[in-house]
């Protein structure tokens, strides 16, 4: 429960049509699993964001920042505290000279079809990631060899202490599915792309061949949030977790894919618990049939077991 008059501090900083009291997260991830947030913000602007960010600090009010939500997995008690949403309403997208700028709430599919759009390659990879360019630079999400750390030129973001800094790629220290920004907890505002002139008919055929291959081998018809493991070093977590002879292993409404079994999917009505039981019992049997840890490459929001054990490499 949220102080009342917290609640109507925030309702005066930001629009108040966009602040939902008990909104349920399951409507906010791709999972379609997790309990109730106290309160939940659609931010629309930066100066929303900083106002707000520096008023919870201030209050030592809890908070958490989400784009789409399609890497979390959000607890069934919910979250204690204001899930900020930097989504829908903070979305777009403009060219300044040769550099796309886009906001962080903007879908990583949009920013892809736009480049396409400016006869831009280099973001043909993301046209099929279901999150925002916030989430995505924050991940270094990538697929097919791309990685936003090969196209993100500069980011601009807010950090823990309230400055504003643009970071350029060497000060992001993008990693695989992380950057400085994820272990630092900056806040991701805007995000620009410096991308190579390229054919519009080949990149349009280069997306449509990749989100083929998604749909051939992802099971996108379940909710899910991507492949639940970080890929293990000179391996692939999928083939491993079908190697352990997990395909289809089910926990209640929670199942290992049997078309891809990295993905692990919500056939329905799975809870937090469940899903959170299936990640620990593959990672259990892969290890010991192989001897190979793997790490959840999804973030647990609420509350779990602490995350990671410290024995991850
Ligand atoms: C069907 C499917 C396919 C997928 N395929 C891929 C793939 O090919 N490659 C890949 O890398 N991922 C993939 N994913 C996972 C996911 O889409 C990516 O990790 C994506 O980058 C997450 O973006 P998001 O906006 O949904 O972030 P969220 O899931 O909302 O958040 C993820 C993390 O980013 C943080 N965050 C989000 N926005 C901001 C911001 N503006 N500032 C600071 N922190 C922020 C959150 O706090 C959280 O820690 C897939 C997911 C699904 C469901």
């Amino acid at each position: 429960m949220i102080d009342p008059a917290i609640l109507e501090e925030i309702k005066n900083i930001v629009t108040p049509e966009n602040v939902y009291v008990d909104e349920p997260m399951k409507n906010h991830t791709t999972f379609r699993i997790g309990g109730n947030a106290d309160v939940y913000v659609n931010i629309i602007n930066e100066h929303e964001i900083l106002r707000l960010l520096r008023f919870l600090k201030n209050r030592h009010v809890p908070f958490f920042v989400i784009g789409k939500g399609s890497n979390i997995l959000v607890s069934d008690s919910g979250y204690r505290g204001v899930i900020i949403e930097i989504g829908s309403g903070y979305s777009g997208l403009r060219m300044l000279d040769d550099v796309i700028v886009a906001k962080a709430g903007t879908p990583m599919s949009k920013l892809s079809y736009f480049a396409m759009e400016q006869e831009l390659t280099g973001l043909e990879f993301a046209s099929g990631i279901p999150g925002t360019v916030g989430g995505g630079i924050i991940m270094n999400a990538g697929a097919y060899g791309g990685e936003m750390r090969q196209v993100a030129y500069r980011v601009k973001v807010v950090t823990p202490e309230g400055e504003v800094k643009l970071l350029n790629n060497a000060q992001m220290e993008f990693e695989y599915r992380d950057s400085i920004a994820k272990k630092k907890g900056y806040i991701v505002l805007q995000a620009e792309f410096r991308l190579y002139h390229g054919d519009k008919h080949i990149i349009e055929g280069i997306m449509r061949e990749l989100n083929q291959k998604r749909k051939d081998k992802q099971p996108l018809e379940y909710p899910s949030a991507g492949s639940t493991f970080k890929r293990p070093k000179g391996n692939y977590a999928g083939k491993l977790i079908a190697d352990a002879g997990l395909k289809g292993l089910t926990m209640g409404g929670a199942q290992v894919s049997e078309k891809h079994a990295g993905f692990l999917i919500n056939t329905g009505n799975a809870t937090s618990e469940d899903m959170y039981r299936l990640i620990m019992t593959v990672q259990q049997k892969v290890r010991e049939s192989f001897d190979v840890l793997l790490e959840p490459e999804v973030i647990f929001l609420g509350d779990f077991e602490p995350y990671p054990p410290e024995d991850y490499e």
